[in-house]
């Protein structure tokens, strides 16, 4: 079994050798070469635009290369949030978003070739338990408003169990990495440059320009455009106090599986596939970063809730964590006064949003209407709903921050602890005698980290942030390392 995404170990992944060797000028610059950055970099493309790509390590290798990559507007109970939060037209807008999105991946999958596993396979939503059908009966009422089609159902061709189901026909699922490194090609085959293994750890602004510094050099740039998961900087729209992290555990096994892609409305939810004809992925034990620290339990239900209906050997197992708002809506558009764009808080449903982001960056700087550009908007008015969840999920970050100054080393560390020396809390990581030592407290907005053993990572319960035991940054908002300064 190995501790990495199927993805990873699946597909080839093409480095460039592009060494960001002198300050350069650009109109456009994008920083963050997932989903969401690749996207956008392909319509500036067909649009005959010429911009610049930095990404701090390898194209797809993010967020996106740990997803279940599902295309699918079937996404829980998403549409009776929307309608409860706002409205029904703001729901059916979703809905259409991610349609539109769903049928972007598909034609850029038969124009440019790209071989990417893509499969067209049902959606499910569904529910184990008893007392949630009427969840999905809620969530009923909105497909039945909007004409959508849709089949109730009480089994899973994977004869997994269930109580209640909807099927939905015609969404897909496809090899995330895959996608992205085709994207990365067309790019990288054009005049346009991508430039990996390139931090960029600070964007200022001047007169009439950016000047971006990375850790390989200075970019001056006319617009900017974040798509980095989560926006490495704080101001000037406040993503750390409008969004929180989700962690979530994933697992793929050699199974012959019928062709699936269903997820419960539950949490913490169920969320499974078949990758081709001999595997399959389930994922489960959701929760957001600051509510558990102990991920060897959460890996250990995954496994135990797998092996409870399935069979086959699980090869892969991994853990992931995506942005949520508190409207189970994406941040994408331009910050209001600045020619900054970001894309950002996906809500686990990032391969339809993170395609959708590209198309409605693009319109932006392009000055052509997107209908989406509303629903989307960093600017978009509160409702009532949406300021308490925010008050909740603030006061849950806040008291973490808290609770992790004051424990330091919790019971299921059994290789690792925090020490203080000197004033400054270490962690000390042990394997076969040596000692990993690192600094304990999170770059980004100075938490104290939690020891993953599962996994041999330093994680943020703050805002995901996770390194290696070396002090390496594995995953944003950090970008710096927690090395301990030479003396
Ligand atoms: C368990 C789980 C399952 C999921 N499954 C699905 C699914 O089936 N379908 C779906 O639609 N969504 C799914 N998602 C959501 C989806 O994976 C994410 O929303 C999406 O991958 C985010 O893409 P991104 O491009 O924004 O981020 P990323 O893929 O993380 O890309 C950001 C890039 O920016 C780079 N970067 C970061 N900081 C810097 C910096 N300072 N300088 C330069 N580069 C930088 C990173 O290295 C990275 O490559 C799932 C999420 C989870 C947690």
């Amino acid at each position: 079994m190995k501790n990495i995404s199927i993805w990873k170990d699946q597909t080839k992944i093409n480095n460039n050798n592009n060494v960001l060797t002198k300050g350069l000028e650009t109109e456009i610059l994008i920083i963050g070469c997932g989903i969401s950055g690749l996207s956008t970099g392909l319509e500036l493309l067909e649009n005959n635009k010429k911009f610049i790509m930095v990404e701090k390590k390898q194209c797809g290798m993010g967020i996106t290369a740990n997803s279940t990559g599902k295309l699918t507007f079937a996404q829980g109970s998403i549409y009776d949030k929307i309608t409860k939060t706002y409205n029904f037209s703001t729901a059916f807008k979703y809905y259409q978003s991610q349609k539109d999105a769903m049928k972007k991946a598909y034609n850029n999958i038969k124009r440019y070739n790209i071989d990417c596993d893509y499969e067209i396979v049902p959606s499910y939503i569904f529910t184990d338990k008893d007392n949630e059908i009427e969840k999905i009966k809620k969530e009923e009422i909105f497909y039945k408003k909007a004409k959508i089609n849709y089949k109730k159902v009480t089994s899973l061709p994977n004869n997994y169990p269930i109580k209640y189901g909807l099927k939905f026909d015609n969404t897909a699922i496809f090899n995330p990495l895959k996608y992205t490194q085709g994207i990365k090609k067309i790019i990288e085959q054009s005049k346009n440059k991508i430039f990996e293994n390139t931090t960029v750890h600070e964007v200022k602004k001047m007169e009439n320009k950016y000047k971006v510094i990375t850790d390989r050099g200075v970019i001056y740039a006319k617009k900017v455009i974040v798509t980095t998961h989560y926006p490495f900087f704080i101001k000037p729209v406040f993503i750390p106090f409008k969004t929180y992290i989700e962690k979530s555990y994933v697992l793929a096994s050699k199974l012959k599986s019928p062709k699936i892609s269903a997820i419960t409305l539950s949490k913490p939810t169920i969320s499974q596939r078949n990758y081709k004809d001999d595997y399959f992925i389930f994922a489960s034990n959701s929760h957001s970063t600051s509510n558990h620290y102990n991920f060897s339990k959460q890996f250990n239900e995954l496994m135990i809730k797998y092996s409870n209906s399935f069979l086959g050997d699980i090869k892969y197992i991994w853990s992931t964590h995506d942005i949520m708002t508190n409207d189970s809506i994406p941040y994408i558009g331009k910050i209001n006064k600045e020619e900054i764009y970001i894309a950002t808080g996906f809500n686990k449903w990032g391969m339809t949003n993170g395609i959708l982001s590209g198309k409605i960056i693009s319109d932006s700087i392009l000055h052509k209407h997107n209908c989406y550009n509303s629903i989307f908007s960093l600017k978009r008015k509160f409702s009532l709903i949406r300021v308490l969840n925010l008050v909740k999920n603030d006061f849950k970050t806040f008291t973490t921050l808290i609770l992790t100054k004051l424990v330091k080393n919790h019971k299921f560390y059994n290789h690792a602890k925090v020490v203080n020396i000197n004033g400054e809390n270490i962690g000390i990581y042990y394997h076969n005698g040596k000692e990993y030592r690192v600094k304990n407290t999170c770059p980004h907005m100075k938490c104290s980290l939690i020891f993953n053993e599962f996994e041999k990572t330093w994680d943020c319960p703050c805002h995901g942030s996770r390194f290696d035991i070396r002090g390496n940054v594995i995953s944003g908002p950090s970008t710096y390392n927690i090395k301990l300064d030479k003396k």
